[in-house]
């Protein structure tokens, strides 16, 4: 009985030795990601903000705390993942453990870049933004944005420069401080129903709203695991009412949050994937994270639909003339295409080919903002850098990606569901 039910034992492992190869590979990428996860929670005591988001195991959060290796170290560390991840069979791999295995070096080449810039390496504009995220930015000269504001000049006519007619032409249209908890709470309403029309959203997702001051930056997301995300707003700068539905959106719905709890949800917890549970801010996830967050705007209020609810909904909330909103909507809609500059005027500022007032200047002619918003804009590449890509670059990357999909909306929901819940490289968006 022993006997045959071993030689039976035997049988079946051998009968099971070719499928068992897969799970071998597989099993190495989930050696890989957890050391991963040390690397990123030690290179985050190494340099604050590193870290935008762990809801992984408290111990090892403890454990990075308590002892972080020195960055050579931590580089040694990176330079061996890539080499490991390099050696491990893609052949032997499911295709869901493909595309694991190509974010996870994208998130590794992140971490050997990041850290090289914290050793003093210094790259060049574009070669630090590919590093980190994953895409080699285009560049165009200043003077390719002139024919945009000459468009935009014909907008808003007046005297004086165009930046200062264009700020003043904003204020108008500025959220009241006492109206902005109503007008946002309002706007993330309206981004989570449409979002939930086309995304079955985890159980209990929820969010909790503040206002604060002092940030480099609009709006921020924190995920905190669980489905559970603060999202702050900057009011240090006057808030304009076409910000709460994008706001509504980048940071909510579609945006950060729907992201983040939809990867906890499918990949941390659905496989175990223990490298979702982190997130490096400098890293192609925020290509993903940003591009998507932006273009969920436009998927969420296709056509008039974000000028039709702002003027229904919100500029009544906010106590504005909804009879003016269309105008206000063709300057802001114009002022898309200006984007892309911010790239242009950090790569020159970064680069000392402009100096500090000069960017400022640049900021305010080619974003059309006032001199507190250009000098905010500053502050924000200063601190983030190349991280401003995401922004323009990342967007135009999800469109063109789940536009792929044809003009049915239900259609580009479903790719745009895919982009933010599986693993995704800038490579897949080019697919
Ligand atoms: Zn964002």
């Amino acid at each position: 009985m022993i006997l045959r039910l071993a030689a039976a034992t035997a049988a079946l492992a051998l009968l099971a030795a070719p499928a068992l190869a897969a799970p071998n590979e597989g099993a190495k990428l989930d050696v890989i990601a957890q050391d991963f996860v040390r690397l990123t929670l030690e290179a985050g005591e190494r340099e604050p903000g590193y870290v935008d988001a762990y809801y992984g195991p408290a111990e090892w959060a403890a454990a990075a705390k308590a002892k972080p290796r020195e960055v050579p170290a931590l580089r040694a560390e990176a330079d061996r993942l890539a080499a490991a991840l390099k050696a491990v069979d893609g052949k032997a791999l499911s295709p869901d453990e493909v595309r694991r295995k190509a974010f996870l070096a994208g998130q590794v080449k992140a971490a050997q870049t990041r850290l090289a810039m914290l050793a003093g390496q210094k790259f060049s504009f574009q070669d630090e933004a590919e590093g980190l995220f994953g895409v080699r930015p285009p560049l165009k000269p200043l003077s390719a944005y002139d024919p945009i504001l000459a468009k935009i000049d014909k907008l808003v006519p007046g005297e004086g420069d165009l930046a200062t007619r264009v700020s003043a032409f904003q204020a108008r249209y500025t959220i009241p401080t006492d109206r902005l908890e109503p007008v946002m709470k309002a706007a993330i309403a309206e981004c989570k129903a449409r979002t939930e029309a086309h995304i079955a959203l985890p159980k209990g997702e929820r969010f909790d709203l503040s206002f604060v001051t002092k940030k480099p930056w609009s709006g921020y997301n924190w995920y905190k695991g669980d489905a559970h995300s603060l999202i702050e707003v900057n009011t240090d700068l006057p808030t304009p009412i076409s910000r709460a539905v994008d706001l509504g959106c980048h940071e909510g719905y579609p945006g950060h949050h729907v992201l983040n709890a939809l990867l906890e949800e499918k990949l941390t917890k659905g496989k175990g994937w223990v490298e979702f549970s982190v997130y490096p801010l400098f890293s192609p996830q925020s290509l993903i994270a940003e591009g998507s967050a932006n273009y969920g705007i436009k998927l969420a209020f296709p056509g008039e639909e974000k000028l039709n609810f702002e003027r229904k909904t919100l500029y009544p909330l906010a106590g504005l003339d909804p009879a003016t909103a269309q105008t206000y909507d063709a300057v802001t809609g114009a002022m898309a295409d200006l984007a892309s500059v911010q790239n242009t005027i950090a790569d020159l500022y970064l680069s000392g080919k402009l100096d500090k007032e000069a960017a400022v200047a640049a900021l305010a002619k080619y974003a059309l903002s006032s001199r507190a918003k250009a000098e905010k804009s500053l502050s924000f590449i200063e601190a983030y850098r190349s991280y401003v890509i995401n922004y323009n670059l990342g967007q135009d990357m999800v469109r063109a990606h789940v536009e792929r999909a044809g003009p049915s909306q239900d259609a580009r929901w479903t790719r745009m569901e895919a982009v933010i819940s599986q693993p995704t490289t800038p490579a897949d968006l080019a697919k």
